[in-house]
């Protein structure tokens, strides 16, 4: 691949009410700090309907999506000293940083202040060979920049790591920002892609976890992931279950993809407790101040995290032993699987297979 811009099977969006297709992408020539990976597996996030369905503003089409990504090199640049030939490895939401910020120096490429490079959708610039804008993971290979790839620890199954790249970071971070540990009261509002590995995270590190979920339908599986309670949110018997939870949590994770009022939900925090917006819906927030004021709770976000700590993140579950719980599917399953994750009718990720692009 060296010298020369090469084509690559993939699956792109090609308009924001058109099913997904096979095409082919074209990727750089492998630079002195580049290396070319063979993908084994791309996870399906919610982000990426989001972006390929327009929901967050005008998407450039066509557009590969996919920024949950495991596979093998299989190649590197001349300057290459972190990762060689045959090691599997992992690339997450971004493929380029300016390296030279206060943010990048502080590990937190996420912040970058000229603006991260993301996995797909991000501006290229003009004349570059890879076209307009970058393309992602449902793609049989990828150039990445070798500062932007993290290993995968090989007792991880590859399959089921793949959702790590994004879910199990975006989780990570907000878990370690608000230090959860043993006595930690949790709840974590959503379980799908990304809350249940929080739900997994949050125990692994000693807290109290208790999934927040629309019906009873995820009441096994939360336990199953350690969870000590579950409790449905919807109808009638959910705003009851919300009033008699309330004041209970130091810190409530919020992965809910849809519009939800926060106000129920604010009213769950302890005094001083927080709420961490991770979900990224596209109507705004609504909330009455007034909620915030009482006890002083605080409302914050959190966009996935810097390359190192995904690093840490990917050791810290190959110590306890956590994956995603996934459905691999084929690439010809991918606009079913969309449906099927806007529906929440999935168990709990979908991973494409890789060598079905
Ligand atoms: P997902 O698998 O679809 O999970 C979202 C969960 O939200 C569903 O499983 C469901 O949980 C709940 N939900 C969905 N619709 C709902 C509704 N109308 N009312 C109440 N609850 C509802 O999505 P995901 O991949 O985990 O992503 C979740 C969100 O996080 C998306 O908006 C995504 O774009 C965003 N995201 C943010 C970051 C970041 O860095 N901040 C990173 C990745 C993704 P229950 O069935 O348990 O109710
Ligand atoms: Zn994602």
């Amino acid at each position: 691949m060296t010298g020369t811009p090469t084509a690559v099977a993939a699956v792109a969006a090609v308009a924001a009410d058109a099913p997904l297709e096979k095409t082919t992408v074209t990727r750089r020539p492998v630079g002195p700090h580049d290396v070319l990976i063979e993908t084994e597996f791309a996870g399906i996030c919610h982000s990426d309907i989001h972006t390929v369905r327009s929901e967050w503003g005008p998407t450039v089409y066509p557009l590969v999506p996919g920024h949950e990504i495991v596979g093998i090199v299989r190649e590197v640049g001349a300057g290459v000293t972190r990762h060689a030939v045959g090691d599997r490895v992992g690339v997450g939401c971004m493929v380029g940083a300016c390296h030279e910020c206060a943010a990048c120096d502080d590990d937190q490429e996420q912040e970058c202040e000229r603006g991260p490079v993301m996995t797909y959708a991000s501006p290229l610039p003009e004349g570059s060979v890879e076209g307009e804008v970058t393309q992602g993971g449902y793609s049989t290979h990828i150039v990445v920049e070798e500062r932007m790839v993290v290993r995968v620890p090989e007792s991880l199954d590859p399959a089921s790591a793949t959702p790590l790249l994004c879910a199990g970071i975006t989780l990570y971070s907000p878990l370690r920002q608000w230090n959860v540990g043993p006595g930690s009261k949790v709840a974590i509002l959503g379980m799908g892609g990304l809350g249940h590995v929080g739900v997994k995270l949050a125990v692994a590190m000693g807290a109290e976890v208790t999934v927040l979920s629309q019906s009873t339908a995820k009441r096994e599986d939360s336990l199953r992931f350690g969870a000590v309670e579950h409790h449905a949110t919807g109808g009638e018997e959910g705003k009851a279950n919300l009033k008699a939870l309330r004041g209970r949590f130091d810190l409530l994770l919020n992965t809910v993809s849809a519009d939800l009022p926060l106000d129920p939900y604010l009213r769950l925090l302890r005094p001083r407790g927080v709420m961490v917006e991770i979900g990224l819906p596209t109507e705004p927030a609504r909330l009455r101040p007034g909620t915030l004021a009482a006890g002083r709770r605080v409302l914050t976000g959190s966009m996935i995290g810097g390359i190192a700590e995904t690093q840490e993140m990917l050791d810290f579950c190959a110590e306890h032993g956590i994956t995603a719980q996934i459905e691999l599917i084929a690439a010809e399953k991918i606009n079913e699987a969309y449906d099927r994750v806007v529906s929440s009718d999935v168990r709990y990720r979908f991973v494409i297979d890789a060598a079905t692009f």
